[in-house]
């Protein structure tokens, strides 16, 4: 199935990955010019990427609409995500305070980059588009707009995020697009945000960060407390901030002036009363100090004046002078130091934007849109939101996840959208695909058979050694000598090697130049040979041949399909003949084309060859385990095909 990913932030990259691992053909589109930018700057450019904790935990940190999550968080829990960056993506991980986890290099961009290279290799497409409308015909999502170009997919998971950070691509567009295909959008609003307060208080405390206080969010209106946790906190110029302040933001849903008020316990372990001794104790060791200097043991030095003053006590006074309703103000203070919230601060400056799409739209268990079949969300664009600790990356990676695997289980189902209809209709696409892989030395008749079979059962014919050849011809026009032919891999990024067919005929293509007659001569082969020992060659046209048979029912010939490309293969065949037998046929082939040469040249080519495939350290030409040997030095063709037949059908059964 087609699929395309909006949105190139943590949602869309896990939603790639999880998507290309289920074998779908996947394309990201992304406007800005690099992928995984807010990414890249969480955590303080660290990523903290999930959170080590039970389910039950992570549920009590998402403050809006945690039901909704229980089948995503289910799906893709915290150990799993863990275990998915450490062991599928090569990233090492540790957990620190709170249960945060990072990657072990403290890198965010290791994160990054380790998503887009494994979405990468499995095929995913990265395009560089702003996507402008999503088109849905009778009830079911068939094609998007992007730059301009219609674009058919099967599905579509929108995770184009929320619109905190705008520098960094997040700026709410992705709500137009579920908007007009009639998603409802609760407004968005800044959530885990500093918050500005009124006064002046926080002007003299600015730059102060405090830990091991605790903070308490109250509605005026109603007396009740919103929120309440130990932790850190700090000062700014414009009010309050730091971890318990960004999460205690996300608690007030309708922001008003005045309405909230956040108190301050700078001595939480102690209660009044020990508080009140300790003071008492300090005032007798310091008695004949002003007030100012007299509580350094117990407050930051920051702190100090700003208690004093708010305390209403002069603090010059002699400590011995201080009254008893005075200590008692003193002492409040410390307990409940108020500040009464004025606004937000910007939604630019929010880690996390709360509303978005509504969840009563999206279903559950799936993350697909209840008006839209085929559309699916994943991440901020959600209307969910968790506190910070990374519980917003969590949710972003088990919805994105969820969409993945829900998508992956209807291309198993082989319920294939309007997309992969069209293919259908063309006759290139059968209901069930059937991956056959035969492997074998070189002239033992392979292509033969395998066309033959091609033919019996309406599959396409691939023929893998005409890559290899391709890269070979390439690498003889550069000028590359066979004793130096690693130097083929500095050119790989820039080439372009593609497969086509014409009247079932494959062609092959060097950039866009038709290369199929070029490429048979002795020479190339030679050349063939030698790039194909190249890992980076090999690594480079693997993914081309796995698209073909993930999209198409094919007959694949080759030296390595049944080990390395199609593991899964339906059938393998690996065809064995002697080595005379062989070279005879392969040099009447030749000559039959015109080339001069003779069956002892052939033979001495193709051992040499043989040698080289056969004892090349990546994808050795060996039979898989779980292929079935066929000899043909004595049978015809005919009976060839009659025996491959009889394998194919044993299997298929
Ligand atoms: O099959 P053919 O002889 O056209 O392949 C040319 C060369 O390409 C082979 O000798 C082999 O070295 C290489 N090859 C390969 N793996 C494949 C197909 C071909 O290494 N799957």
């Amino acid at each position: 199935m087609r699929i395309a990913v909006i949105g190139g932030g943590a949602a869309g990259l896990m939603a790639a990955c999880r998507l290309t691992d289920a074998g779908a053909d996947v394309t990201l589109f992304e406007k800005g010019d690099r992928v995984g930018r807010k990414l890249s700057i969480t955590g303080k450019g660290r990523c903290n990427l999930t959170n080590r904790a039970d389910a039950r935990t992570v549920m009590d940190n998402v403050t809006t609409n945690p039901k909704f999550l229980f089948a995503a968080l289910n799906a893709f829990p915290p150990d799993a995500v863990m275990t998915y960056f450490e062991e599928t993506l090569g990233v090492p991980l540790k957990v620190e305070r709170g249960s945060r986890v990072f990657p072990q290099s403290d890198k965010a961009s290791d994160i990054v980059r380790a998503l887009q290279t494994h979405a990468e290799k499995g095929g995913c497409r990265f395009v560089r588009a702003r996507v402008t409308a999503l088109k849905a015909e009778n009830g079911r999502f068939v094609s998007l707009e992007a730059d301009g170009k219609i674009l058919r997919f099967d599905a579509a998971i929108l995770a184009a995020g929320g619109c905190s950070y705008p520098a960094t691509g997040s700026d709410g567009q992705g709500y137009d697009l579920a908007k007009a295909l009639g998603h409802g959008v609760v407004p968005p609003k800044p959530s885990l945000v500093p918050l500005e307060t009124t006064g002046e208080l926080h002007k003299a405390l600015m730059g102060l960060s405090l830990k091991n206080t605790r903070l308490t969010l109250t509605d005026k209106t109603t007396g009740k407390t919103l929120y309440s946790d130990m932790g850190e906190m700090l000062f700014t110029h414009f009010g309050l901030s730091g971890p318990m302040v960004l999460s205690a933001s996300a608690h007030i849903r309708e922001m008003q002036k005045n309405r909230y008020e956040i108190l301050i316990d700078l001595k939480p372990a102690l209660d009044e009363q020990t508080l009140d001794r300790r003071l008492l104790s300090d005032f007798e060791k310091y008695s004949n100090r002003d007030l100012i200097n007299a509580l350094s043991d117990l407050l930051p030095a920051k702190m100090i004046p700003a208690i004093v003053s708010v305390s209403g006590i002069d603090p010059h006074k002699k400590v011995r002078d201080i009254t008893k309703a005075e200590r008692r103000s003193l002492l409040e203070k410390i307990k409940e130091l108020r500040f009464t919230v004025k606004g937000f601060r910007p939604i630019e400056e929010a880690i996390v934007t709360s509303g978005g799409i509504r969840t009563d739209e999206i279903t559950p268990s799936t993350m697909e849109s209840r008006l839209v079949k085929g559309l699916y969300f994943a991440g901020e664009i959600i209307d969910v939101d968790a506190y910070t600790g990374g519980f917003n990356l969590q949710i972003a990676f088990m919805t994105a996840a969820l969409a993945a695997s829900a998508i992956g289980k209807l291309m198993k189902a082989g319920e294939g959208g309007e997309a992969s209809k069209d293919e259908k209709k063309d006759g290139r696409k059968m209901k069930k695909i059937i991956n056959i892989a035969i492997d074998g030395p070189s002239g033992a008749g392979k292509s033969s058979l395998a066309k033959g079979l091609a033919k019996r059962y309406g599959l396409i014919y691939v023929d893998t050694g005409a890559l290899y050849r391709t890269v070979g011809l390439y690498a003889s026009r550069c000028g590359i000598p066979l004793d130096r032919i690693a130097e083929i891999c500095a050119h790989l990024d820039k080439l372009k090697v593609g497969l086509g067919y014409e009247s079932g005929e494959q062609h092959v293509y060097l950039f866009d130049e038709d290369v199929t007659g070029l490429i048979r001569t002795p020479e190339i082969s030679m050349y063939a040979s030698a790039v194909s020992a190249q890992p980076a060659v090999r690594a480079f046209l693997l993914e081309t041949q796995r698209k073909l048979a993930r999209e198409h029912s094919v007959v694949m010939d080759g030296r390595d399909i049944g080990t390395v490309i199609l593991p899964d293969a339906n059938v393998k065949i690996f065809l064995v003949a002697d080595e005379r037998k062989r070279a005879e046929r392969r040099c009447k082939e030749l000559l039959e084309k015109g080339v001069e040469t003779t069956v002892e040249e052939v033979l001495a080519d193709m051992k040499k060859r043989d040698a080289n495939d056969r004892g090349r350290e990546t994808a050795p030409a060996v039979p898989a385990k779980d292929a079935v040997l066929l000899d043909n030095s004595s049978i015809s063709l005919e009976e060839t095909i009659e025996a491959a037949a009889a394998i194919v059908e044993e299997k298929l059964k």
